[in-house]
């Protein structure tokens, strides 16, 4: 293999930068006894006495965590229909495929002349990424959408800067995700809100007030937090380049939009997505997880570094982009995870996924249809792969979206996101995804028309709700404000 000047440069340098992460605690060879005093334990936190181990035999042990596994909500257990966060299907043959020797023996150190076939999957995923989208170069290091924003707004921060522009303000409609503001804040930016319509669009006049030469970008949430497609979108994309700003998009909801849009053709510069909600990769508990970045080619050069690139036929990892802001993961991201995103890609094809999004689609306005008579303020437009509804005037006196929420449990349905968008008074935001059948859509209104009819005349079941669960109505302010995180296994530890 021909190993040029800068592959020599490359290798060494992610092994010397993954080594002070320890912290400059030196590792034990594993075969070498560690005593309390050798370890770096402070006194005050080793203990006093010797740890009581569970005496427990094999049957006991998988029977605890059999039932405890059971006890969990999952997706693959019941209907799990959590507005914005896509709880879609994660196929198991997924899980097969990244569980092969050859991946899970992969490390992350080995040089690239023994990682040809990871890289080129990663490779390839950026490029179904790139084809999907509508754009120009993703990375896949950001291991989450929020991440995925902060790398995204940094890049569009760095390109400004890069012309010698300072524009130090985003704009943000007020229906968008708690993430949004909070990237900005972490990318040492500040957030101008953009209000929305009485049917829950972007206000173009309110937004075309705040667009002045600070404007470093607009972060658009398509479709929107409220599940809506943006119909003035072309507009909005060419008032703000018109700026000098750049269209970022939230692309968390793509769920809705691939195989039928490309961001890209409507004018986005820079788009996040999150492989957990749109190409089936596990929530996994907050992490790890992934939501790559995706932008045009005037934005290509801030990306992260290292880039895969392929050079002749050989695929390397490059770190030759004097722009770039800069790594915001080790390595390559959570590979694990991208691998699942790449394994649905394959199966999916272009065309399957367009029949992806159609489903969804289609769900959830089945859902909208079957609801309209049971919640008066029901919007009139068709949706997208979700849909809001607001509990005001829906139910019995003083009964709120948060009772029957907690009532759904009772029936087997996870309930669906609450109170958000905080825009719509008593929010349910429902979503149905592209997987469930129309027996499991019917069964769920059946539950809601059930549960309205309680909230009028059992009013109190309501309030106590869940009746049925392992774990009945929690205080959740209490929660909050007196956090006890501490697992105790008996009172005497
Ligand atoms: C889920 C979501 C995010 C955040 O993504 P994470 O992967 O949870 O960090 C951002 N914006 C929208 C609209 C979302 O639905």
């Amino acid at each position: 293999m021909n190993m040029n000047s800068q592959e020599k440069i490359i290798e060494p340098l992610l092994f010397e930068k993954s080594v002070p992460d320890r912290a400059g605690i030196p590792l034990p060879a594993s075969d070498v006894p560690v005593t309390l005093e050798e370890s770096h334990f402070p006194a005050s936190y080793q203990r006093k006495t010797p740890c009581e181990w569970p005496e427990l035999s094999e049957p006991q042990v998988v029977r605890h965590f059999t039932r405890l596994s059971q006890l969990n909500y999952s997706i693959d257990t019941h209907f799990y229909p959590l507005g914005s966060c896509t709880m879609k299907h994660n196929p198991k043959v997924n899980e097969r495929l990244v569980l092969l020797p050859d991946f899970v023996n992969l490390h992350p150190l080995r040089p690239h002349v023994l990682s040809q076939g990871i890289l080129e999957i990663l490779f390839q995923t950026e490029k179904w990424l790139c084809e999907l989208c509508g754009m120009d170069a993703f990375t896949l290091q950001p291991s989450a959408g929020a991440q995925g924003e902060l790398t995204g707004i940094l890049v569009g921060r760095a390109y400004h800067e890069s012309r010698g522009e300072k524009r130090p303000v985003v704009l943000i409609p007020d229906s968008a995700h708690g993430t949004n503001p909070a990237s900005v804040a972490v990318a040492g930016l500040s957030v101008v809100t953009v209000k929305s319509t009485d049917q829950g669009h972007v206000d173009v006049e309110d937004l075309k007030a705040k667009l002045n030469k600070e404007v470093a970008l607009i972060m658009m949430t398509v479709p929107s937090t409220l599940g809506l497609f943006e119909p003035r979108m072309a507009e909005i994309a060419k008032t703000v380049h018109e700026a000098g700003a750049l269209v970022y998009m939230d692309g968390a909801n793509l769920n809705a939009l691939v195989g039928l849009v490309k961001p890209g053709d409507i004018g986005v510069d820079i788009l996040h997505v999150n492989v957990h909600k749109t190409f089936s990769t596990p929530h996994g508990g907050g992490g790890p997880g992934a939501g790559p970045v995706g932008v045009k080619k005037h934005l290509e050069d801030f990306l992260p570094v290292p880039r895969v690139i392929k050079d002749k036929d050989v695929y390397r990892r490059s770190l030759n982009y004097p722009k770039s802001i800069g790594r915001v993961h080790g390595f390559q991201g959570n590979i694990g995870v991208l691998l699942r995103a790449y394994c649905y890609m394959r199966l999916q094809g272009l065309e399957g996924f367009r029949e992806m999004s159609e489903s969804a689609i289609l769900s959830a306005n089945y859902l909208r249809a079957k609801l309209k008579t049971l919640f008066p303020k029901m919007s009139k437009e068709y949706c997208m792969h979700e849909v809001v509804v607001s509990g005001e005037g829906a139910f019995g006196p003083g009964i709120r979206t948060l009772d029957v929420a907690k009532r759904l449990l009772d029936y087997g349905f996870y309930a669906p996101t609450i109170y958000f968008p905080l825009i719509v008074p008593e929010a349910m935001m429902i979503e149905p995804t592209e997987n469930e059948t129309k027996e499991t859509l019917d069964s769920f209104c059946q539950a809601m028309e059930k549960i309205i009819e309680e909230s009028k005349n059992e009013p109190d079941k309501l309030k106590s709700a869940p009746l049925t669960t392992p774990v009945r109505r929690l205080d959740e302010v209490k929660a909050a404000r007196q956090l006890n995180l501490k697992y105790t296994v008996n009172s005497n530890l």
